[in-house]
Order: C-alpha cells, then structure tokens, then sequence
C-alpha cells in the first residue's frame, strides 16, 4: 500500500509547502515550516482564517474547485493537509502538481472507520470490537455478538462525538437517527481505564519516529486536557509506540499520524487514527526537542526527524474553548482576561485568531511544563479560571 514512496523527493528549505485547510493545525505548521526556512501556501475557504493570517500566501476557494486547486497545487513543491475529511478528488488533482502526503490512499482508508478498523484488523493490531451496521436489525444482531452497551458510531465524517449514540441495551436500538448518515458501524462499549494517544511520524525517505505516550481527558467528547509522562506501566507505553509506528507502515504512511487508543489493564486498543497533527501533540511545543508540527514538516519534505523525546519532567495542555468568552453564567459574553491568565509566568498561551468565539469551538490552548505534574495540572486550571471574566459588579 506504500504508494507514497515513488513519488519521494527531498524538499529542502526555501522550498514551497502546500497546506490544504486553513485551521489551527495548519497555522502551527506554517509557523514550524517558516522556522526551517520553508514557504507555506494554505489552500482553504476565506483569507482570515487562523493558517491563512501566518501563511506565506493563501489561495481561496472551495476545495473541490479544479480551478483554485490549479492555482494552489501549481505553486507547490510538495503538498500537506491539516483535516482528513478532504474529497479524494482535490488530493488528486493536486497530486498531478506535486507530491502529496498523506496519500490518497492513507485517506481512503482513515475516512471511513470501517475501512480503518478493518484494515488494522487484518494487520493483525488491537482495535475495539466493532461491526458494520445499517438499520435497527443488524444492530439487534450485533448486540447478540458484541453485548451491550454498544457505542454506534457514522462511519464518515465524524469527530468530537459528533454522529455517536451510547446504545445501552436493546430497548434502546431506535435511538439512532438511521437516516442522517449512510454508513455505520457499531463498536462494543470499551470499559476503559484511561485514554492515550501516540502520534507517528513517516518520512519520505520511511524513517519513523513516535513521541512519547500522552494521556487525554475529555469533557463533552471534546479534549479538555493533555499530560504526560502517562502513569502507565512502561510494557503498555511500549507497547502503544510500537502499535502506532505499525499502523503507520500498514497503512504506508509519509507525513504525521496520531493513533489514540483506550487503555484498560494491560491492554490496549486502538480507538481511531487521524493522518495529522492532532491536538494532544500541542504539549510537543514545549514539552519536546522537536514539535509535532515541525517533525510533520520534516517528514513531508524528506529531512532527517528530529528527537520527539520529552526535554522536561512533565508537562500538560489545556484547550482554550470559545466558553471562556462568557461569564461564569455561561450566557453573557466577555472577553477573557488574558493579563489574569499570564499572571502564572509559566503558561504558555498559544491563540489560533478565530474572530469569533463560539462555545465548544477550539480558541486556542495553554501549556505549562516542569517537575511535578499534578501541580502543573492545578496551576493551569487555576490560570483558566482566573481568565474568565467576571461581570462588573453593578455600583448602588
Ligand atoms: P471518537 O470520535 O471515536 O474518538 O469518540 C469520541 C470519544 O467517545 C472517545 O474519545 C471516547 O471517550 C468515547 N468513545 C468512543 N468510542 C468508544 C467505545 N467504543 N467505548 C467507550 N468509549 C468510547
């Protein structure tokens, strides 16, 4: 499946990286591109958009317009993406131009979780018990198999929880809305100790690298907050690196992979992969010698990778959602108070320029790193907490 290998060659710095997708991703990457001497031309909808603002220059337009591809692939020297869920059409096209990676391959196959679990299932990796459902019978039928609770999820075009329905016992098939996607499938409920994540990076030239095991916790199915070191027995850590750099040559990966898993006893599981920089891997900015962002640079243009390896003790990463724009009533909007967040001279705040906050949409994230996590943890809540406004008392 490598198909990515013909096409290898090395990008060296002063060359021009294409970005398709203009998204947070995609902005720190064009600022590690910038840092190795690389342009970045982002191919995404509007000129304001977070990679846009930092980009070398910017090509707008629909993503599956042949003439803006044109425009944008024609520039490009080799060509990234910051979102899996791009038309395979698009990739295509800008493969005519230059080199793309991941390929139109790896995206097939991440597309569709079926096709994914399936493929790692064949290639002999853990993965969640999960089959492919349709209507409320077959579901009924893979209830028998896999045993409830069932976790059914769309089989495309799915993130942060978004499409999933928690089917606790049969009486409760016909929660799912059959007809808002075409294809399913039905995972069996993982009862799991913890959540981790690993992401691998392939270079063109196939050497890999994995960083460190990272611990996530999630609130509403949106990722709150990122750690490491992960307080698991190394065998498992061990074991979840190997996995992912695996499920990276099954797939035959060039560029930036991460692979989260569920964790439970001495097992692990892979949950779903994404081929990007994923948002665990912001703690990589402080936290590692190289980045997430920059080793994706290196792997995509053919550069030796650079040590994913921790340079501190411990470290964590907070999500900045667009609710820390409101009072703690969570209606009245108000900017936060970034001077009260900085207070704690260690936080690193990184803010992605969206102008317009909505809850739940990812503003931007804070990391602090040092010797004692738990307190690191503590110090970045505390910092959270004190950038959220408060609304002015009324005088009288
Ligand atoms: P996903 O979009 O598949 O990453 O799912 C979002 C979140 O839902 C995961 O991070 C888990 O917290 C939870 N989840 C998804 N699938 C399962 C499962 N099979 N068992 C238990 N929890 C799950």
């Amino acid at each position: 499946m490598s198909d990515d290998v013909p096409s290898f060659k090395h990008i060296t710095p002063g060359g021009t990286i294409g970005m398709v997708g203009g998204g947070q991703l995609g902005r720190m990457f064009a600022i590690a591109a910038a840092q190795l001497g690389y342009r970045v031309v982002v191919f995404c909808n509007r000129d304001d958009e977070p990679a846009a603002q930092v980009a070398t220059a910017t090509v707008t337009g629909q993503l599956d317009d042949p003439i803006a591809i044109e425009r944008f692939a024609s520039q490009c020297d080799v060509i990234t993406l910051e979102f899996e869920n791009i038309p395979a059409e698009t990739m295509r096209r800008c493969a005519d131009h230059a080199p793309v990676h991941p390929s139109q391959n790896v995206l097939a196959t991440t597309q569709d979780r079926f096709l994914e679990k399936s493929c790692f299932l064949n290639a002999g990796l853990p993965v969640t018990p999960f089959e492919k459902v349709q209507d409320r019978q077959s579901l009924l039928q893979a209830g028998e198999r896999l045993g409830f609770p069932m976790v059914v999820k769309t089989a495309r075009d799915g993130y942060d929880g978004r499409g999933q329905y928690r089917i606790n016992t049969a009486n409760h098939v016909d929660e799912v809305d059959w007809a808002s996607a075409d294809d399913w499938i039905t995972e069996a409920f993982v009862k799991f100790d913890c959540e981790v994540s690993v992401i691998v990076t392939t270079s063109a030239t196939g050497e890999s690298a994995a960083f460190p095991v990272f611990r996530n916790q999630h609130r509403n199915h949106i990722l709150d907050l990122t750690s490491l070191p992960v307080n698991i027995p190394a065998s498992i850590e061990k074991q979840a690196q190997e996995i992912a750099i695996k499920a990276a040559s099954t797939l035959g990966l060039v560029g930036i992979m991460c692979v989260e898993f569920f964790v439970r006893g001495e097992d692990v599981m892979i949950n779903e992969v994404a081929p990007r920089p994923h948002n665990s891997g912001h703690v990589t900015i402080e936290a590692c010698h190289t980045s997430q962002f920059e080793q994706h640079v290196r792997a995509v243009c053919g550069l030796p990778l650079g040590d994913p390896n921790m340079k501190v003790h411990a470290a964590a990463m907070l999500n900045i959602l667009g609710d820390l724009w409101s009072y703690e009533d969570g209606q009245t909007p108000g900017e936060p108070s970034w001077e009260e967040l900085l207070d704690d001279s260690r936080v690193s705040l990184h803010l992605y320029g969206k102008a317009e906050p909505k809850p739940a949409r990812k503003m931007g994230h804070m990391t602090i790193v040092g010797d004692d996590l738990e307190a690191i943890e503590r110090s970045l809540r505390e910092s959270f907490e004190r950038g959220r406004n408060q609304p002015a008392l009324s005088s009288g």
